[in-house]
């Protein structure tokens, strides 16, 4: 085989400089995370290692004591943080190292402000991993080869992290990766063993793999062992942090491990741990974060959950091991019962995982409702992160929905802030005599959907609406139908039946008036043509003259603007329109006995109506036109 020895000079992406200052700038106060980050990538290559030799044992090339070492040269001023794990080809080098996650980076590019308090939160949750190196290190060299392959196959990539990087093969006889940090002038403390242990005590005692470092050498015996090759000692405690007893884990050593799994920078929200015993036995430590990723809606969202068989790490982004709708929840689940070649097609069928996933389920919602009693406020800022995705669960979860449904918070009538806060229990509380259904509406904003003319009726007898404002709003609805045995019900569908809620004057005033006006409505409808499906009074209006509705089982109108705002098809409904006989308008049109001017008025009106709940005209010009006509005619009439 023929090898590429020759040494290139390659260029970052454009991105990877911007986002190494944004890095180095922001993460300066919290500088030792480097060394957790790197230790992390150190084990999680470790991990991969063990888990490809199950199927292929000679990767191990004789030597399966799996160990993380931190070495410094205080002359040179480096520090190196070697493992002997499943390493990189100069391929994977390029991919990884030398792109950062490239749709990642743009993402997070795209979402800076500028603001650097802000820019900097935004990092922990893109992760910035191997790059924060740069903190501390004004160059770095990675040296890597991959197992199996043989020494000749290693790799260098370094870099100042300036905008490009140089690519060598080398020789390595051990396999896995060394990454050599030059540190800056002013980071020589990195060169001091002690405060490395420290250091590594607090972010790394958790991980499942040793990290070693030179023993320290004191007086007579360094004098008589100098010549001979450095002892090792392990630094951290080195077992699983999720094997051991609760009781003897301390709130610290959780974040940590948090930190470890996540590459989040803040403590988790919070976080649950467990193991079952039985026919099915398993531990769980499951986190749940303050911050939602950047991804969370990618279609390619990585689950956070890894799967670990009898402490062997098996995969990433386990996505069996939760439902979707609780794709955010970081963690591991250890099984002492599946075999340890499991694959990912192994689990879609797999009763024990069907198992796990449901516990699993159960244990973040029990988190969940307890932070909603005991701290409030924190769960509506968990809301404020998640709760668009919690409202994807009625859809996937039957089992759960009553669950789900309680956990929801909704911006409603009751308060004027259009922050989600109201609870479908304290709105059935607050539910007026006579009232039998949960009213919603949907619609593009929060302000569209408070002030739309469909509440009016609702205002007046002072009966609380939902305002559903969020995209999912419209797929959450059409499947959670009911809550605790009140239907769910959409103000803008349907002939509205107010049941109780409408005294009896009232109903026996609008039959009578839909007698009386009867002409006007076969008027209306006949000007209005194919563009609705019926015309007649609104038990809905107060204030407006007219509103639109559809029918109760059709699509809302709202949800065909969403459709078609991404580009989906949306059947073309037919609204009714409704008019509002009491007002001054309507009246007015009743006496147009100019055919072609009621014409105009009455396409004013639909037009309107539409506007008025955020929808979007056919022909804005024709509305523009005919307002603008009628304008003319009043000042003309006026002057
Ligand atoms: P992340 O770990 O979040 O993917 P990093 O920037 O830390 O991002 O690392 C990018 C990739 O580089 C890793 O996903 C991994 O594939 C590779 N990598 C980093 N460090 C090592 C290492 N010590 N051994 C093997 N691969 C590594």
């Amino acid at each position: 085989m023929t090898i590429e020895a020759h040494k290139e000079t390659l260029e970052f992406k454009a991105e990877v400089s911007q986002v190494l200052d944004l890095v180095i700038r922001s993460l300066y106060s919290n500088k030792e995370i480097f060394l957790r980050e790197l230790v992390s990538n150190a084990s999680d290559a470790a991990e991969k290692l063990r888990f490809e030799a199950l199927s292929d044992d000679g990767l191990y090339e004789g030597d399966s004591e799996l160990r993380i070492r931190v070495t410094m040269d205080r002359e040179a001023g480096t520090l190196t943080i070697s493992d002997n794990g499943i390493g990189l080809g100069r391929q994977e080098v390029m991919e990884t190292i030398g792109s950062i996650a490239s749709s990642g980076t743009r993402r997070f590019i795209e979402s800076l402000s500028g603001d650097q308090a802000k820019d900097s939160k935004l990092i922990g949750q893109f992760g910035v991993g191997f790059y924060s190196a740069y903190i501390v290190a004004d160059k770095v060299t990675l040296t890597s080869r991959r197992a199996g392959l043989g020494a000749e196959h290693g790799v260098r990539w370094e870099s100042d992290g300036r905008g490009s990087y140089t690519l060598e093969t080398v020789e390595k006889a051990g396999r896995g990766t060394d990454v050599t940090l030059h540190l800056k002038e002013d980071e020589k403390e990195f060169l001091d063993s002690w405060r490395l242990r420290s250091i590594i005590g607090k972010f790394s005692d958790h991980i499942a793999l040793p990290v070693e470092m030179v023993k320290e050498l004191y007086g007579e015996e360094a004098e008589q062992k100098k010549d001979e090759p450095p002892e090792f000692e392990q630094v951290n405690r080195g077992t699983a942090l999720w094997m051991r007893n609760k009781s003897e884990i301390t709130e610290g050593e959780y974040h940590d491990f948090y930190k470890h799994v996540s590459h989040d920078f803040e403590p988790p929200l919070s976080y649950a741990h467990n193991r079952v015993e039985g026919t099915n036995e398993y531990t769980t430590l499951l986190f749940v974060p303050k911050k939602a990723p950047w991804d969370l809606f990618d279609r390619e969202q990585k689950h956070g959950v890894k799967l670990y068989v009898k402490r062997v790490f098996i995969m990433d982004e386990a996505d069996k091991l939760m439902p979707h709708y609780l794709r955010f929840v970081k963690g591991v689940v250890d099984s002492d019962d599946l075999p340890l070649n499991v694959s990912r097609e192994l689990l879609q069928h797999n009763r024990k995982i069907d198992t796990i996933r449901q516990a699993n389920t159960k244990r973040i919602l029990g988190l969940l409702e307890t932070l909603a009693s005991d701290e409030p406020e924190k769960y509506g800022a968990f809301w404020d992160e998640f709760g668009k995705v919690l409202k994807e669960g009625p859809a996937e979860d039957f089992a759960n929905k009553e669950r789900l449904a309680a956990l929801m918070r909704f911006a409603t009538t009751h308060s004027d802030s259009n922050d989600q806060r109201e609870t479908l229990d304290g709105y059935i509380e607050r539910m007026k005599e006579g009232q039998d259904k949960i009213y919603y509406i949907t619609a593009d904003t929060p302000v569209a959907a408070r002030f739309s003319p469909h509440l009016e009726v609702f205002r007046k007898k002072g009966v609380e609406v939902l305002l559903l404002s969020d995209r999912v709003d419209e797929w959450l609805v059409n499947h959670l139908s009911e809550y605790k045995g009140k239907s769910l019900h959409s103000v803008a569908k349907g002939d509205l039946d107010l049941g109780e809620l409408a005294d009896k004057e009232e109903k026996e005033a609008k039959e009578k008036a839909a007698a009386e006006h009867g002409s006007l409505l076969e008027r209306l409808k006949t000007a209005l043509g194919e563009r609705v499906e019926a015309v007649r009074p609104s038990t809905r209006l107060v204030d407006s003259p007219a509103c639109l509705v559809v029918g109760e089982d059709d699509m809302s109108a709202n949800l065909a603007r969403v459709l078609k705002a991404v580009g989906q098809s949306a059947p073309n409904t037919k609204p009714t329109l409704e008019i509002n006989l009491d007002h001054p308008l309507v009246r007015r049109l009743e006496s147009e006995a100019d055919e072609a001017r009621f014409g105009d008025l009455g396409l004013i009106l639909f037009d309107q109506a539409q506007l008025a709940e955020g929808g979007q005209l056919d022909d804005p010009a024709g509305f523009v036109g005919r307002l603008n006509k009628l304008m003319l005619n009043m000042m003309i009439a006026g002057g």
